[in-house]
């Protein structure tokens, strides 16, 4: 699977807001974007003024590096979010918050997305009592994410969980225990994302 190389830490200072790729290191001091707020590299001064264009595509750049996805993957669910009914932003971020990965870090499994999708394609969750080991399957409703029981898997998701202290979401129900498992409540909204994204921009970019 193709995935991203750059350190990510470069893509919140470029994005200039915190996008919480590092797990817990995201609120320490730490935090390169506390200790440098300044877009990366060496001209970063000398850019000069942003454009429409540009703020359009910052939006874009902005929820890719925070689901961790490239632009293949984007625009697959950007089409699938066009064909729906209703709002296409909002239908784009709804299919972002269902995806596997990202469902398995909000319910504070993974400390990072990039950890929650490790935790994935090493097949330590199951959904609905069936092994799952693709990071881009959308959940649904009704959906139950559970732990593998077999103590490789427990040991290393309740390590996470002893490290995370997110809150969970509201469209997620998480359930500890022994073998910890999380409840999908209801299909998610562009509201439940943990960052703010103006989604009609990505939607005028992307419609062009
Ligand atoms: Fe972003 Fe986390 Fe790095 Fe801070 S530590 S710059 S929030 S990835």
């Amino acid at each position: 699977m193709a995935r991203q190389h750059s350190p990510v830490c470069r893509f919140c200072r470029r994005e200039g807001m915190k996008l919480f790729l590092k797990g817990s290191r995201c609120d320490t001091p730490k935090c390169a974007f506390e200790r440098r707020e300044s877009p990366p590299g060496m001209s970063s001064f000398r850019r000069g003024k942003s454009t429409d264009y540009g703020a359009h595509l910052r939006e874009k750049q902005k929820v890719k590096h925070h689901y961790g996805i490239l632009e293949r993957q984007f625009r697959k669910l950007f089409a699938m979010a066009e064909r729906g009914k209703g709002n296409t932003g909002e239908a784009l971020m709804s299919l972002l918050e269902r995806r596997l990965d990202n469902v398995v870090y909000r319910l504070g499994f993974g400390q990072s997305l990039s950890q929650a999708r490790a935790i994935v394609n090493h097949g330590h969750v199951t959904v609905n009592g069936r092994r799952v080991d693709v990071p881009s399957f959308l959940t649904r409703p009704g959906d139950v994410i559970r732990v593998k029981n077999r103590p490789k898997s427990l040991d290393l998701v309740k390590a996470c969980m002893a490290e995370v202290h997110r809150d969970v979401p509201d469209f997620l129900h998480r359930v500890e225990g022994d073998i910890p498992e999380g409840h999908v409540l209801r299909l998610p909204e562009a509201a439940d994302a943990s960052i703010p994204v103006q989604t009609q921009m990505i939607v005028e970019l992307c419609s062009k």
